[in-house]
């Protein structure tokens, strides 16, 4: 039975997403939308209500694992237990597992750029190809995900395009150690794990799976980024196979850097003891300097992003402080909405009254100056003339006249926007606290609106405003810092891996081997649940009556060893396309695979 349900958004523009209608899972997290099918199960965005700031989005994966054996479901836990506490930033994180209405669940680093097939397949679509410069640069990344992860002998067993994850342009490697958690170690466990084009021939002959069964999906993987193709093709599922286990080994267009495809061939050998480790590609002279280079990049991307931080910091402190003086302004204007109407515009006039009398006592002395300098001259002027002619006489008038203070003029006073008074009722105005020409309503409605026309500020709303888009604008700057995060730690590992060749570069560290741990039988729940997904999955492509028709004419050809060409042409003739037959004839190995060992465990 689903757990989740189709819901709308209450924006009915936006598509729908999957909602949760229980309450919150695992009582933290909080279904947002489903990001796809996974071969296990259903894979969903969630919100994690008990996360750290900047870290509230994460993967849930829902594994109907039905009658899942308590003790399967304890080692599937224990193992769990030991991958949430890996950390590298080219690996998905992970954070958490538990088991939860008949599934077990895991949360996981949310990759917001999608996956590595998909960034392919846009890339195809629009007839584009990637610069050697970034598949360098991402291949660099993943060999230093896979060496962590090696290094601590965790296999990933199930390296595809679709498994390897984009967040801000760096690549991180999904669900290592994932398989084996599901599936079980034995072969058969990665066997039926792996997607065949990745597969290496020592899985699909049951000569055990190693590290480097991993280094040679990865090859894969490198190139699908340099030609936007599977290494290994075929119309089905057999021929890929058999051509990945007796095929020729394939070479990068002429486009590529010969060193690199050097390297991806070395990756590419059928022996899986000749292939080099991940720590040993990373020694390889040309890799090695692109390491440098990239280090640099990336060193400077995070200086400057420091800078930024720091100028951003600063502009928060400065943002804080005037934020503090305006808090404390609020605070004044909150007792001034403590008012009754009439105080507060009694208020408001006895401010405007007051700046206006600053104004004019300011105006008064200015005035004041000018004529004092004017008199100051005009008694030079005088005191000269007098001098020069001193038995002249002056009128009664001139001492007044050179006396006289220039009074305010009306102009003066209609500059400060007032209508023209005299000198008495300027002075009445400076003392006055009362607004003699207009009444303030009673009714706090009207009282508002007369604010209002009176050009009151309103403080409240808008500055709550003010401060919530600068909340936004912290949260901004923190998830720029978390994103930082990966990019630093990135840094510190490839000086990690630069420093240690300096210290010792004559050594080649040879990868301790991976013993397998846990359980060493295929987990045959699980085998099943990813039978029957793939079995559904067909039988939507092909219709149920062809599915049957495929299904019994590709068991009696696979016996009967029919050739490629000749399989090919009956599957068309039934009007079922090769690419859709695939998962039949996959289905079909796996039940041949699984019957076998069943036979196999019984002698
Ligand atoms: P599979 O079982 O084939 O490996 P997954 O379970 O890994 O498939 O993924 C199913 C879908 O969920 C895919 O569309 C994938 O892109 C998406 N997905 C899985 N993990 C993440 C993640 N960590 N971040 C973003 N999308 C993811
Ligand atoms: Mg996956």
């Amino acid at each position: 039975m689903p757990k989740f349900q189709e819901v709308p958004k209450s924006d009915t523009n936006t598509s729908a997403a999957t909602v949760c209608t229980e309450s919150l899972i695992a009582r933290r997290y909080l279904v947002k939308e489903r990001l796809g099918r996974g071969s296990f199960g259903m894979v969903y965005l969630v919100l994690d209500k008990k996360s750290r700031k900047g870290e509230e989005l994460k993967v849930l994966k829902e594994i109907s694992v039905g009658d899942l054996k308590p003790n399967e479901t304890v080692q599937a836990n224990l193992e769990a237990q030991l991958l949430s506490k890996l950390d590298h930033p080219a690996i998905v994180k992970f954070y958490n597992s538990f088991v939860e209405h008949y599934s077990f669940y895991i949360i996981t680093e949310y990759c917001e750029g999608r996956d590595l097939q998909c960034k392919v397949e846009e890339y195809k679509g629009a007839g584009r190809t990637f610069p050697e410069s970034q598949i360098v640069e991402w291949f660099i990344q993943l060999l230093l995900g896979a060496q962590y992860m090696h290094e601590r002998r965790i296999l990933h067993r199930d390296l595809k395009s679709n498994n390897i994850f984009l967040k801000n342009n760096i690549v991180k490697i999904g669900d290592f150690g994932v398989s084996r958690l599901l599936m079980g170690s034995c072969d058969l466990a990665t066997t039926f794990t792996g997607t065949p084009y990745y597969m290496s021939p020592e899985v699909l002959n049951h000569q055990g799976y190693d590290s480097k069964s991993d280094i040679w999906s990865l090859a894969c993987i490198l190139y699908e980024m340099c030609c936007l193709d599977h290494a290994f093709t075929g119309h089905n599922f057999m021929s890929v196979v058999l051509k990945i286990v007796e095929g020729e080994t394939p070479s990068l267009p002429n486009r590529c850097s010969s060193k690199l495809n050097a390297i991806m061939e070395s990756m590419l050998q059928k022996d899986p003891s000749r292939r080099p480790s991940a720590a040993e590609i990373l020694k390889i002279p040309y890799i090695d300097q692109e390491l440098q280079n990239i280090k640099c990049k990336f060193s400077n991307i995070t200086m400057k992003d420091r800078t930024i931080t720091s100028q951003k910091e600063a502009l928060q402190i400065r943002n804080a402080l005037e934020k503090k003086i305006h808090l404390q302004t609020l605070r004044e204007q909150s007792e001034v909405q403590k008012m009754t109407p009439r105080e507060r515009m009694r208020l408001r006039k006895l401010q405007s009254a007051d700046e206006k009398a600053r104004k004019l006592k300011q105006l008064a002395e200015e005035k004041y100056q000018e004529n004092h300098q004017r008199m100051q001259k005009l008694r030079c002027h005088n005191f000269q003339q007098v001098g020069v002619d001193v038995l002249h006489e002056y009128n009664e008038q001139s001492p007044s006249r050179m006396n006289q203070t220039q009074p305010v003029s009306a102009h003066d006073y209609r500059s400060l926007g007032q209508p023209e008074l005299n000198g008495k009722m300027i002075s009445d105005r400076l003392c006055m606290s009362e607004p003699a020409d207009y009444e303030i309503p009673e009714d706090p409605e009207a009282a508002e609106e007369f604010y209002h026309e009176d050009d009151f500020e309103s403080c409240s709303d808008e500055n709550l405003e003010i401060e919530e888009s600068e909340e936004e604008t912290e949260c901004t700057i923190f998830k720029t810092y978390e994103q930082d995060t990966d990019v630093d730690a990135l840094v510190r590992c490839m000086e990690d891996v630069l420093e240690s060749r300096s210290l010792d570069s004559s050594t080649v560290t040879t990868m301790a081997p991976v013993v397998p741990q846990g359980p060493t039988a295929i987990n045959c729940t699980m085998a099943e649940t990813k039978m029957n997904r793939m079995r559904e999955s067909a039988i939507q492509k092909l219709e149920a009556d062809v599915f049957q028709k495929v299904y019994d004419y590709l068991k009696m050809a696979r016996r009967q060893n029919a050739n490629e060409a000749e399989v090919k042409e009956y599957l068309e003739k039934l009007g079922a396309k090769p690419s859709n037959c695939f998962e039949v004839d996959q289905l079909l190995y796996f039940e041949e695979q699984l019957q076998a060992s069943a036979t196999e465990a019984k002698h």
